[in-house]
């Protein structure tokens, strides 16, 4: 068995010992932790450092110990169209086999599974943050909005039209202005 390099007492490390490798003993963790660093993309993330709800529930099974649960925190971002602040709830779902040492390496050794997305117990311990992050950044939005509709920036100066509906720029041009006007003045002239 390979020595293993996770410090168990990390918030991201997972002590299974207690499931005694039987099938069917499960254990639930449910622990906050501060967020690591980069959980997200370049638009959104969750911040480093705040606050994680894991809600974890371990199980052995016949190959190895099985982590189900959730991922909860706030990822932070700037809306795609108008580049306000988007905070949004995450709540990812995380689902992982890690499989018992001599399992995967009899697995590696019969050449029939060199699945390289085999996660694999080191020790009795579980090395939770790859798959944390695995779970949480596909649940952040691909282009974050501030709102569904959100209306973006003016092209002609920048403002957020979100904060001004009606925000408008004359572009009429000088010529068509002085027609604009003779118009106006004959629809007043039918509205009297
Ligand atoms: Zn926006
Ligand atoms: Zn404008």
């Amino acid at each position: 068995m390979r020595p293993s390099h996770l410090d168990p007492r990390s918030p991201f490390v997972l002590e299974t010992h207690e499931l005694g490798r039987r099938p069917g003993s499960m254990r639930t963790v449910q622990r906050t932790v501060a967020a690591p660093d980069e959980l997200g993309s370049g638009m959104i993330g969750i911040p480093s450092g705040s606050d994680l709800e894991l809600d974890l529930r371990l199980e052995a099974v016949m190959e190895g110990v099985l982590v189900t649960g959730s991922i909860r925190g706030e990822a932070v971002g700037e809306c795609v169209r108008c580049l306000e602040k988007v905070v949004e709830p995450v709540d990812a779902p995380i689902q992982e086999l890690y499989v018992y040492p001599e399992r995967a390496q009899a697995a590696v050794a019969s050449g029939d599974d060199e699945d390289e997305d085999v996660r694999e117990l080191e020790g009795d311990l579980v090395d939770l943050e790859p798959a944390l992050r695995d779970s949480v950044v596909p649940t952040l939005p691909f282009r974050p909005l501030c709102r569904p509709d959100c209306p973006g920036l003016c092209s002609q100066c920048g403002a957020r039209l979100a904060d001004d509906p009606d925000h408008a720029h004359d572009l009429i041009d000088p010529r068509w202005a002085a027609l604009g006007g003779l118009a106006g003045s004959d629809d007043e002239k039918r509205e009297s």
